[in-house]
């Protein structure tokens, strides 16, 4: 017998709904956000409490609704916003569904309170789980306040998957920064646990919205960018200055008219722009809001609309890629124009946000002269000193000429990045940066098993802002730091003051360094525990190794490389999993010339 067909009871329809548009607490705050905008508000507070599992309230001084609007506003498919097909393609609203409100409703408590500008009182809806139990007129001001309570209490499968409340609110806030970027002219507070985390106020400018948001450290080396393709598509935003770059896509912040999206085609194009003026694995800081005609792209792709479909796609690539090489082709000239050393490396981007004045060179330069004076008066230290000159890194030994480990022969380099070796009777490759981290994570991880990794101060303290989230779980994390080698200390809000880093880090970029295990802390916070991540914060460590591919190494430097990799005992493979070394036997070698 073929199964009956039913339809689905309202209830169970909006859980199913519930399912794509509620994720977690930070989808409830976009989808009141995003209701909040759509009705013109010019204030909006969000108040969360235990990470928006206990509490999310949206408070909004928008236009509010009327008796029959806010009962209306809890069915599903009630909408103001869209009445015809037509309307879908010529959006100018955030929200367009009518499902939102219904689906929040249908997993959690949720209270409405709302008053339109043209009424005298306001009215308030209470809703368990999608069943309204009580409503009544209120006094209020005009506007709206939705309150959601205990997201999903109705569906215990669902609250399961919900993090740590400190993950969830890092999840909230970056809902909250990204949706308060595209409008600075809207004041935005959020609050967590009654302690207020960001107050925007309202803003003229991007520069001024995304330097609250960002960070002032980072808001001076960004760049306006703005185009015209003179076929409809425009282009404003900042981009973040090629001296400066993340381990993590996290500050590409994009939007299409208006719309945070998550979009391939539009960060290809980003990437594509800035490739060549950062490394391999590192990504650009940008800010960048392209519009187009309403009926060139389609927002209805996915409930959560973080995806668009552009009807001209390679156009839009095109034309993003010009724009921003455009742009950044200026500064690389400019800088290049300016700069009276043509750095090997991309200058480290420690300088803009140390705590310092102008005359910041001048004390580096002294402190400097001073230390090479004190190295020419003590032969033990000028030793030292000259090997660390040459191969700045691992390398913690005397300055006495390397032997290679026994049955090693060093043939050469290869392409600047792999050594060859004669080992016995084997032929082995050696790829140098691999090696190098591999080494650095090996020693790291002994110090680490010592007691804790060896620290060394900062000659000047490194002073650096997060973004929201990770700044969140950095404060988490900062106990740990010690154990790793770090000094930090916070400083207010999102600052930080790095004052040691691990020994064998000592001349690397300590800001970039500190920033990358802020990324990966981030990560970790999602996933579980840090000691079971010990591995993966070593491998980030290691990773700053300063030996890289491509870089010409001294006889001296590649012996002590390969003394260094005999003294560990190490598996084959890079922390990353890379392998470090290939051998080929000797028979190989002979059948490969058909020999023996
Ligand atoms: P959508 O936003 O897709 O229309 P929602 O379920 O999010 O669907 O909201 C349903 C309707 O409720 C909206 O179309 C709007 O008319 C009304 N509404 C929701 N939130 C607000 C608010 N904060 N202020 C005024 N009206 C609101
Ligand atoms: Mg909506």
């Amino acid at each position: 017998m073929s199964p009956r067909i039913y339809i689905l009871p309202e209830s169970l329809a909006n859980q199913i709904a519930a399912g794509e548009v509620v994720e977690r607490p930070a989808s409830v705050v976009k989808e009141l956000i995003e209701n909040s905008l759509d009705a013109s508000a010019s204030e909006i507070f969000v108040e969360i409490e235990k990470g928006g599992k206990a509490l999310v309230r949206v408070t909004d001084n928008g236009c509010g609704m009327k008796k029959d609007d806010a009962f209306l506003s809890l069915e599903r498919h009630a909408t103001s916003k869209v009445k015809s097909a037509a309307d879908l393609f010529a959006l100018h609203t955030m929200g367009f569904r009518g499902e939102a409100l219904p689906a929040i409703a249908s997993v959690s408590r949720l209270r409405l309170t709302t008053r339109s500008v043209e009424d005298e009182a306001g009215w308030q809806i209470y809703a368990e789980g999608g069943t309204i139990r009580q409503a009544e007129a209120v006094g209020t001001v005009p506007g709206t306040v939705v309150e959601v309570r205990n997201l999903f209490f109705n569906t215990p499968g669902r609250r399961k998957f919900l993090r740590k409340e400190e993950t969830e609110f890092g999840h909230i806030a970056d809902v909250v920064s990204r949706l308060a970027l595209a409008r600075p002219d809207i004041h935005f507070r959020l609050s967590h646990n009654g302690r207020s985390y960001l107050e925007a106020y309202r803003h003229k400018r991007l520069e001024e919205r995304a330097a609250a948001l960002l960070g002032r450290g980072i808001a001076r080396d960004l760049l306006a960018v703005e185009a015209d393709s003179g076929q409809g598509e425009m282009l404003v935003g900042l981009l973040g200055a090629p001296g400066i770059s993340r381990s993590t896509t996290g500050q590409i912040y994009t939007y299409v008219n208006g719309r945070f999206v998550r979009d391939r085609v539009v960060q290809h194009a980003i990437l594509e722009a800035y490739r060549s003026l950062l490394e391999k694995r590192r990504y650009p800081v940008a800010v960048l809001f392209i519009d187009m005609p309403p009926d060139t792209v389609d927002v209805n792709v996915h409930p959560t609309k973080h995806e668009v479909r552009f009807r001209n796609q390679q156009q839009i690539h095109d034309f993003i890629v010009a724009a921003l090489r455009e742009r950044l082709q200026h500064v690389v000239i400019e800088t290049a124009g300016l700069g009276s050393v043509t750095p090997q490396r991309p200058a480290p981007a420690t300088a803009p946000y140390a705590p310092v004045g102008p005359d910041y060179r001048a004390r580096i330069q002294e402190s400097l002269l001073a230390f090479n004076d004190k190295v020419a008066a003590t032969p033990a230290i000028a030793a030292v000193a000259t090997v660390k000159g040459e191969m700045t890194g691992w390398s913690s030994g005397p300055g006495m000429e390397p032997a290679l480990p026994e049955g090693w022969r060093l043939i050469g380099q290869h392409l600047n990045s792999y050594l060859l070796c004669q080992v016995h009777d084997e032929l082995v490759l050696v790829d140098q940066h691999a090696a190098h981290e591999r080494i650095g994570f090996e020693r790291l991880r002994q110090q680490l098993s010592a007691g804790g990794i060896e620290s060394q101060s900062l000659l000047f303290p490194v002073v650096l802002e997060l973004e929201h989230r990770e700044a969140a779980v950095f404060t988490d994390h900062l106990a740990n730091f010690a154990r790793f080698g770090f000094e930090v200390e916070a400083f207010g809000g999102r600052s930080f003051s790095v004052t040691a880093v691990p020994a064998l880090l000592a001349e690397v970029d300590a800001e970039r360094l500190v920033r990358d295990l802020a990324a990966e802390l981030n990560e970790i916070g999602r996933s579980g525990q840090l000691d079971d991540e010990i591995e993966r914060i070593l491998a980030v460590l290691a990773c700053h190794s300063m030996v890289r591919a491509n870089q010409a190494l001294s006889l001296s430097e590649m012996q002590r490389l390969l003394q260094d990799l005999a003294a560990i005992d190490f598996g084959s493979c890079c922390p990353h999993g890379r392998p470090v070394m290939h051998r080929l036997s000797r028979r190989e070698v002979e059948k490969f010339f058909h020999r023996g």
